[in-house]
């Protein structure tokens, strides 16, 4: 009755929604601010003044909303916490300018980065070579291959739990295949600097993709951005749902060569023309306009991260360096899944996985003051 690649298929478990009860929501990485008030007002024009727009096919190009990335791009070096704010302006910090203009032809758009994900996967991998990706990473990718029949070479991380880009490289370059993974990496929550992406990406064939997963690189250090000044086999992805509170609204995207842009939007024009509807481009591109107000949310995350990270290694944890919007951390003598049970107990949510070698940790979303003074509360009992 079924297909046979039917059986390939693994699909992802994301954090749970529950409807239940009312829960403090710290378990999928959400933004714990809302949009900013202009980007309510442009859902409120656009629903009202141009409701008829609703009725009409959206822009397949996303051509004003890529125009609008590109430039929250430049203004910010894309990593939102560092940029300097003056007034509703940003400009980027010091060592995150990007020394080249990103101009719209270099943006790719899509209904949330999963799904750009997707378009990327089945641009650029083959299945007659393993995709090389790191043991513990972004548990979609494993998702994809299934997908797409792509075999799989997963590379364990070091001791310290960093990506080990020396073994990563050597094992792409014996079998000529492409690399992915997420920086700062998911679960752990670590950030591997741009200059050691550059030193592999250097030393591998100059038409062999490497694809970096920068979902949370508005709370870190450093983008790999200014890196496609010297590469054009570079495919950065990112996503509107965690630094620019969207995640309900669905909208991701790429940053990489106009060549390989426009691979993906053949891909794109041979799945669905309109993968980006009305709404979303109106909000993201009000949203891109409000690089600054978001900025000052990813500066307050990162400072109450710093804070909480703090909290429970004084309360005897251990607590990986985290450059994201959550921390991945554990205590001894506690499995994860009990911590996880005795936080739902008190009405919080928090994630933790079963999967072999992570599964003491829990995985922590960055929510607000209030928010984490709670759960610091019930973790203080542990
Ligand atoms: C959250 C996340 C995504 C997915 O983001 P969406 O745009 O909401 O689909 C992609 N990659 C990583 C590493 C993530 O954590």
């Amino acid at each position: 009755m079924f297909a046979k690649r039917l059986e390939n298929l693994h699909p992802y478990v994301p954090g749970e929604q529950p409807k239940d009860r009312d829960y403090i929501k710290l378990n999928a990485n959400e933004n714990p601010f809302p949009p900013h008030e202009s980007v309510a007002a442009a859902i409120k024009t656009a629903v009202t003044e141009k409701i008829e727009k609703l009725g009409l096919y959206p822009d397949p190009d996303s051509t004003e909303l890529r125009k609008a990335i590109a430039d929250m791009l430049n203004e910010t070096g894309g990593v939102l916490n560092t940029a300097k704010v003056s007034g509703n302006k940003c400009s980027p910090s010091e060592e995150n300018k990007i020394p080249f203009s990103v101009t719209p032809d270099m943006i790719f758009c899509g209904n949330g980065s999963d799904e750009v994900l997707s378009f990327v996967f089945y641009t650029f991998f083959d299945s007659d070579r393993p995709l090389v990706l790191p043991e513990f990473t972004y548990s979609f990718y494993p998702v994809y291959c299934g997908y797409y029949n792509i075999p799989m070479n997963p590379i364990k991380l070091r001791k310290d739990w960093t990506l080990d880009t020396e073994k990563m490289l050597s094992e792409a370059n014996k079998t000529d295949s492409c690399t992915i993974f997420a920086n700062p990496n998911a679960p752990t929550g670590i950030e591997i600097k741009r200059e050691d992406v550059a030193a592999m990406i250097r030393r591998a064939p100059k038409d062999r993709i490497f694809i970096v997963d920068e979902a949370y690189a508005d709370f870190g250090k450093e983008s790999c951005i200014p890196l496609l000044k010297e590469f054009d086999n570079l495919v950065i992805v990112r996503t509107f749902s965690k630094s620019l509170s969207f995640a309900g609204m669905r909208l991701g995207y790429v940053v990489s060569s106009p060549a390989l842009i426009k691979s993906i939007f053949t891909v794109k024009n041979s799945f669905n023309h309109f993968p980006v509807d009305f709404l979303a481009q109106t909000a993201g591109t009000a949203s891109c306009k409000a690089a600054a107000y978001y900025a000052k949310n990813a500066a307050a995350i990162v400072q109450e991260r710093d804070k909480f990270s703090a909290f429970l290694r004084k309360n005897g944890w251990f607590v990986i360096d985290s450059r994201t919007n959550f921390v991945f951390a554990k205590k001894d003598g506690h499995s994860g899944e009990e911590i996880y049970e005795t936080v739902k107990k008190a009405g919080i949510l928090i994630r933790h996985f079963a999967t072999k070698g992570i599964e003491d940790f829990v995985r922590i979303t960055i929510g607000t003051p209030e928010q984490m003074k709670k759960l610091s509360e019930v973790l203080g009992t542990l």
